[in-house]
């Protein structure tokens, strides 16, 4: 990669393969792995991770919305895609691009197949999402003895998957907790099973899920933030790589006097002179307020400058007092040499929101 020139989001897709074939070693030959790219594949960029994760031979796609599982089809993914919310109103749309809605309550269940009774079409792919204690969407066990009925009598679906999702897999304290939901699963899918006499795919491991819980894998897993390089666990550090760097250079460099201020609010005075570096990245490319006044560091020639005062929309300021550096010189906020990992830490949040918020403003540049 030639040095940057601008702020890029710069994505190895050498290491995207690395880490597809590290999380495929970890499981059965046999057993099917979807990639999870909602949400711009993480904030890297939907179409070219998916085409390369397709290339290298994953079995199925999820996105979060629809309108996602259209993007990949226009950028000539013909994988299955899995939609894990989709809306009512864009059924048409779903049905239209081919991608297999999660039936997650009652309501979504009627009214998808409602829409396919006026279409009179081959029975239509869907999978049917269980609660086992994240409590954020899919059928109880309570609802089993409905859904089973429902599901028996109706000749519009064909169900090709039951899953659940776990809700603290990269905690080992809460190990009891993750094997009562994955105990819960196996009940109700083979209940499921057993009942409308099917035998569809089960999955239940995300990430984490894969590395600690391998052996619960059933048929299928689906990977999202390990794709992009990070475990949820500094033991895994050494075997994924991170995928993306966020990378800017310094615009201008200012020398202060003691007591002078940088940036909105005065928000950084210090009593000694100081040398700042302005750097044009902000809360609009997707560093939030929260990485300023102190609390995140960036890394300017190897050395670790602190972000200073409050991030404006467009740009930070970092204190480079005592680091030999020039405008036009390379700055980078995260990646292989500084986890995302870390400096979410640094703000109170995790590498899921730091990666997936990095704004479309963000020019995106790829090595193969
Ligand atoms: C986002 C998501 C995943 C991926 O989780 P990772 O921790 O990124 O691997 C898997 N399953 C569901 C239902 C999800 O919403």
């Amino acid at each position: 990669m030639p040095k940057a020139q601008e702020t890029v989001l710069e994505i190895d897709l050498k290491s995207l393969e690395h880490n597809y074939r590290f999380l495929r070693s970890q499981l059965k030959p046999e057993t099917k792995f979807l990639s999870v790219v909602k949400a711009f594949a993480y904030g890297n960029d939907a179409d070219q991770i998916a085409l390369k994760l397709q290339e290298l031979g994953t079995d199925y796609f999820a996105v979060a919305y629809v309108k996602e599982g259209v993007a990949l089809r226009k950028a000539g993914i013909t994988k299955p895609i899995l939609v894990l919310h989709p809306q009512a109103v864009n059924f048409e749309t779903l049905i239209a691009y081919q991608l297999e809605p999660s039936i997650y309550s009652f309501g979504v269940l009627k009214q998808f197949i409602s829409v396919l009774e006026q279409k009179e079409s081959a029975p239509y792919p869907v999978h049917i999402k269980f609660n086992t204690g994240l409590n954020r969407l899919g059928f109880g066990e309570k609802d089993l003895k409905s859904l089973l009925e429902l599901l028996e009598n109706q000749d519009t679906l064909e169900i090709v998957s039951l899953f659940s999702h776990l809700a603290a897999t990269e905690d080992p304290k809460e190990e009891v907790f993750t094997r009562n939901q994955i105990a819960l699963f196996e009940k109700i899918s083979t209940e499921v099973s057993n009942q409308l006499k099917i035998q569809p795919i089960r999955h239940i491991l995300n990430t984490s899920g894969i590395l600690n819980y391998t052996e619960s894998q059933y048929y299928m897993v689906r990977s999202g933030i390990g794709l992009y390089g990070y475990g949820n666990d500094p033991k895994f550090d050494t075997k994924l790589k991170p995928i993306a760097s966020l990378k800017t250079i310094v615009s201008q460099i200012h020398k202060l006097d003691p007591y002078e201020s940088v940036g909105y609010n005065r928000a950084f005075i210090s009593s000694k002179p100081r040398v700042t570096a302005t750097l044009p990245i902000g809360h609009a490319d997707g560093i939030g307020r929260q990485y300023g006044k102190g609390k995140t560091l960036v890394l300017v020639n190897g050395q670790m400058a602190p972000i200073i005062g409050n991030v404006c929309m467009d740009m930070i300021m970092v204190d480079i007092t005592n680091i030999p550096c020039k405008e036009g010189d390379e700055v980078i906020l995260f990646g292989p040499q500084l986890s995302a990992h870390e400096v979410a830490k640094t703000a109170g949040t995790i590498s899921y929101e730091l990666i997936t918020g990095i704004s479309q403003r963000v020019k995106r540049v790829y090595s193969y």
